[in-house]
């Protein structure tokens, strides 16, 4: 076992983990993973992006999102033009990344904006063509596609997030904007800091009791199972789960990792409903 491998979980057993070498790998243009089973939906285009591929230079080498960590505003947006191009979108949302709850419906007449506004860390939508993306290092870039109602979101959740409950109150949007069945969404957990590595001192302060079923050994708590865990509250199912089981902090040759350089970039995890 690589010290890059995430020890396997107790928490949900069924729910597959996969690594690296489980994730579709797409080494054409823009190197990107894709996860299996959402890989098998047709009406659906989604990524997994690295931090390679891009032009922005230093800490933020190279396939960088985000504007706000002082990047070149320049370089960014062609980041985020070689990402449009590999989606194949005609446009890509993305909004202004606060840690919050809040989800934002982008529905047909909602103007996206470029810049990164406004404030949310989930975007839902049911226009094809339209890309939706977050931005990371170490958090959780979570899809999520109903294809009973074609609907998706993608969310942005960090420990944070998982303290608000971003998923669940996601799905439960979906359900109250679009109609959507929970029990019809897919769900996939993008590379994130794994049980490995993540250590919350003090949790006892920010995180709620109900969270310590899910820590792995002292100060170190299993994030993604804590997201399983909010899902399947929220209705999903367990069959319908799956998890990157990359960890970003192990893998910061690939990712960002914010725990590991601090001063880094933000890589994309985004999808997109296709065009008919
Ligand atoms: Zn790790």
């Amino acid at each position: 076992m690589r010290s890059s491998d995430p020890p396997s979980s107790p928490f949900f057993p069924s729910i597959p983990r996969y690594t690296l070498s489980g994730l579709v790998r797409q080494d054409d243009e823009l190197l990107h993973f894709r996860f299996p089973k959402l890989s098998a939906s047709k009406n659906l285009v989604h990524a997994v992006f690295t931090r390679h591929g891009g032009v922005s230079g230093g800490p933020f080498a190279s396939l960088n999102v985000a504007s706000s960590v002082d990047d070149f505003p320049a370089l960014v947006q062609e980041n985020l033009a070689r990402i449009q191009g590999s989606l194949g979108a005609e446009e890509l949302a993305q909004a202004k990344q606060i840690h919050g709850d809040d989800a934002v419906v982008l529905k047909r007449d909602y103007l996206v904006s470029a810049d990164g506004s406004p404030s949310a860390d989930a975007l839902i939508t049911n226009v094809p063509g339209r890309g939706l993306l977050v931005k990371l290092a170490d958090c959780q870039g979570v899809i999520l596609y109903d294809p009973e109602k074609n609907v998706i979101a993608v969310v942005h959740s960090g420990w944070r997030g998982n303290v608000q409950n971003i998923l669940g109150k996601t799905v439960n949007r979906m359900e109250k904007e679009f109609s959507c069945r929970p029990a019809a969404i897919l769900a996939a957990i993008g590379p994130s800091l794994g049980p490995c590595c993540g250590e919350f001192r003090g949790h006892e302060h920010y995180f709620p009791e109900n969270f310590r079923r899910f820590q792995v050994r002292e100060n170190y708590f299993d994030l993604w199972a804590v997201s399983c865990w909010q899902l399947m509250e929220a209705g999903v199912v367990g069959d319908h789960v799956e998890i990157a089981g990359v960890c970003t902090r192990c893998r910061a040759d690939l990712f960002y990792s914010y725990r590991k350089e601090g001063k880094t970039g933000r890589f994309a995890v985004a999808a997109m409903l296709r065009k008919p």
